[in-house]
């Protein structure tokens, strides 16, 4: 789990198994937890299910069915999920998003959009980035590989209307990597001065395009 601080919001992103990740936004008037579909969200000891929810034959927890806000009545032991509106795919020019890296294909990279800070909601199911490497930086970058890495969380804005895929500029000290992934042990890694640090293995970096805003201090 990591937490920080989100231009002036905290948020707090989970990482989850098999790289899925999910945003957690605690601006909610609630406060409470955002879900998606197919997460845990309690055991069947504990709670009866509710709205929106279902008991996964397969291991007999109780998981979402859709994105929502989660229930978890103590009184009644009901866990229910009351549903959002689920944010349309339609990202506009200037949008701020956060996305992940998932490959490097020269002159571009490909990135998964998961969460729109302009809008503040998770984008369910995320959508495709592309990002060519005369957007990365204002200074010249020769491969993006060199600036980012596998698995990297950048804070990025949309450069033009239209897509799936959307453009991705990551220019200017406010964008670029937020969290970013150890390459010899794909830890998070933390940030001290203008060096990235994996705290696991030890391993530094300086190349990095790094966004004012990283979040593992
Ligand atoms: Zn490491």
């Amino acid at each position: 789990m990591y937490t920080g601080l989100d231009s002036s919001r905290l948020i707090i992103i989970y990482m989850g198994a098999n790289s899925l990740f999910k945003v957690v936004y605690m601006e909610t008037p609630d406060k409470k937890q955002i879900v998606i579909p197919g997460e845990e969200i309690a055991t069947i000891e504990e709670y009866s299910p509710g709205k929106n929810v279902f008991q996964d034959a397969g291991d007999g927890l109780i998981k979402s069915k859709k994105v929502g806000r989660l229930r978890l009545d103590v009184k009644t032991h009901v866990a229910e999920v009351e549903s959002m509106k689920i944010h349309k795919n339609v990202l506009t020019k200037n949008e701020v998003v956060y996305a992940v890296v998932e490959r490097f294909e020269d002159p571009i990279a490909v990135l998964r959009i998961i969460y729109s800070e302009s809008k503040k909601t998770p984008i369910v199911p995320s959508v495709t980035g592309i990002l060519h490497v005369a957007n990365a930086s204002n200074s010249r970058v020769r491969y993006l590989s060199d600036v980012f890495g596998y698995g990297d969380i950048v804070r990025a804005y949309v450069v033009e209307e239209g897509g799936p895929p959307f453009y991705l500029s990551t220019r200017g000290r406010q964008f670029g990597v937020i969290v970013a992934k150890c390459p010899k042990c794909m830890s998070s890694m933390r940030k001290r001065g203008i060096v990235l640090y994996c705290p696991q293995c030890g391993y530094k970096t300086k190349n990095k395009k790094i966004s004012l805003y990283y979040l593992l201090k």
